[in-house]
């Protein structure tokens, strides 16, 4: 029993394993992360984290689109596939031995949009996620019904999905159009990032509808319930800025008692695959590991992050992240397999547990 004369424990909960991991992701660059945690925690390559520790994932639901009337969920899909090993590993979207009859007898008919590929096993599942909404369940539940079959068989209740948010959100790019009389055109952001492959500046970002937008159940619990936040090397505006965006996600990360750290997406200057540049660049952001981490913020200082880790490449921005109030080390974060994918969870771990 303790009492007035025992030694006070430096803190009885850094030492017991965590047991509750939430991360924020996006589509590829989140899957991936996760797929190292997860294969962190299952060969103990993460000593602090319990061996039957819950991964909680907040997905991005802000590129999501409307497409020959199905509701498609970029986002939730890629994390869905990657996890279930139902992804098509070459394209990091879609599903694996894809078939496009769907897609040809569509351009057959002339109709729009003709650059959004839906593939024939892909289409199964909106064709679900469709149905159920339209019966008139919440996103958040229809993922937990098409989680059943693609992560319970592997993960059983350690792996959680769930939408940022049930509502519908969804990012618009402006783009310099001379043939428009303002001078400009809004397109969807899969529309910028699939049709027009970013080639063209992002003048503005917008996430329509996410002001109205709340949590989707759980979102919150998960960031305050938690034994440590998680933002993995996703896209800063488009994956984990949308997120962020939703009403009441920053209080909730400003006041949980969990420790939240973030692995940059940007290395030596440029954002490995994707489009993060443009999209820095349209928000006034440097494009650089230093750049993100500051943009982010330490919790410290009203930001989101206790700690930052930066590519070896990076380790020159280590000690003005430090002056900004944030943990930070580098290390290298090339995701270019799950043990190289783990050690990169392992060290955000250590940086948000450092050894006492
Ligand atoms: P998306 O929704 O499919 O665009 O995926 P995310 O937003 O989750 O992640 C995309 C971002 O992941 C890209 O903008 C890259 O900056 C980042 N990324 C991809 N591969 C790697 C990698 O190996 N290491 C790091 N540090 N970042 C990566
Ligand atoms: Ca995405």
């Amino acid at each position: 029993m303790s009492g007035p004369d025992s030694p006070t424990p430096i803190s009885r909960t850094a030492s017991r394993p965590i047991s509750r991991i939430t991360v924020l992701s996006g589509g590829m660059g989140g899957a991936k992360f996760l797929q190292g945690l997860l294969h962190g925690i299952r060969t103990a390559a993460l000593p602090e984290v319990a061996p039957d520790a819950v991964v909680t994932v907040v997905a991005n639901t802000a590129d999501d689109i409307w497409v020959h009337g199905l509701k498609v969920c970029p986002d939730l899909d890629t994390v869905m596939y990657t996890l279930g090993d139902g992804i098509d590993l070459e394209r990091g979207w879609g599903r694996r031995e894809e078939t496009w009859s769907v897609r040809t007898e569509l351009a057959e008919y002339g109709v729009e949009p003709t650059w959004f590929g839906l593939g024939d096993r892909d289409v199964a599942t909106h064709l679900v996620r469709t149905q159920m909404l339209e019966a008139g369940y919440p996103l958040s539940q229809v993922t937990e019904a098409l989680c059943r079959r693609w992560l319970a068989p592997t993960w059983g209740a350690s792996l959680r999905l769930l939408p940022m948010t049930d509502d519908r959100v969804e990012t618009h790019v402006a783009i310099a159009d001379a043939d428009s009389p303002s001078g400009k055109r809004v397109v969807h952001f899969q529309e910028y990032w699939v049709r027009l492959r970013a080639s063209v500046p992002a003048e503005t970002v917008v996430a329509v509808g996410m002001g109205e937008s709340t949590p989707a159940p759980g979102v919150l619990e998960a960031l305050t319930e938690t034994d440590l936040v998680v933002l993995p090397p996703s896209n800063p505006v488009v994956s984990v800025g949308t997120i962020l965006g939703v009403p009441g996600v920053r209080e909730a990360l400003a006041s949980t008692a969990a420790p939240v750290v973030g692995l940059s997406p940007i290395i030596g200057g440029h954002h490995v695959r994707g489009m993060a540049e443009q999209l820095l660049s349209s928000i006034g952001v440097e494009v650089s590991a230093r750049g993100v981490g500051l943009h982010y913020g330490a919790r410290s200082a009203g930001g989101v992050l206790d700690g930052w880790l930066v590519d070896t490449a990076d380790a020159e921005h280590v000690d003005e992240l430090r002056a900004a109030g944030l943990a930070a080390e580098a290390v290298p974060l090339w995701m270019i397999d799950h043990d190289a994918t783990a050690a990169m969870a392992a060290a955000a771990v250590r940086l948000a547990r450092p050894a006492r």
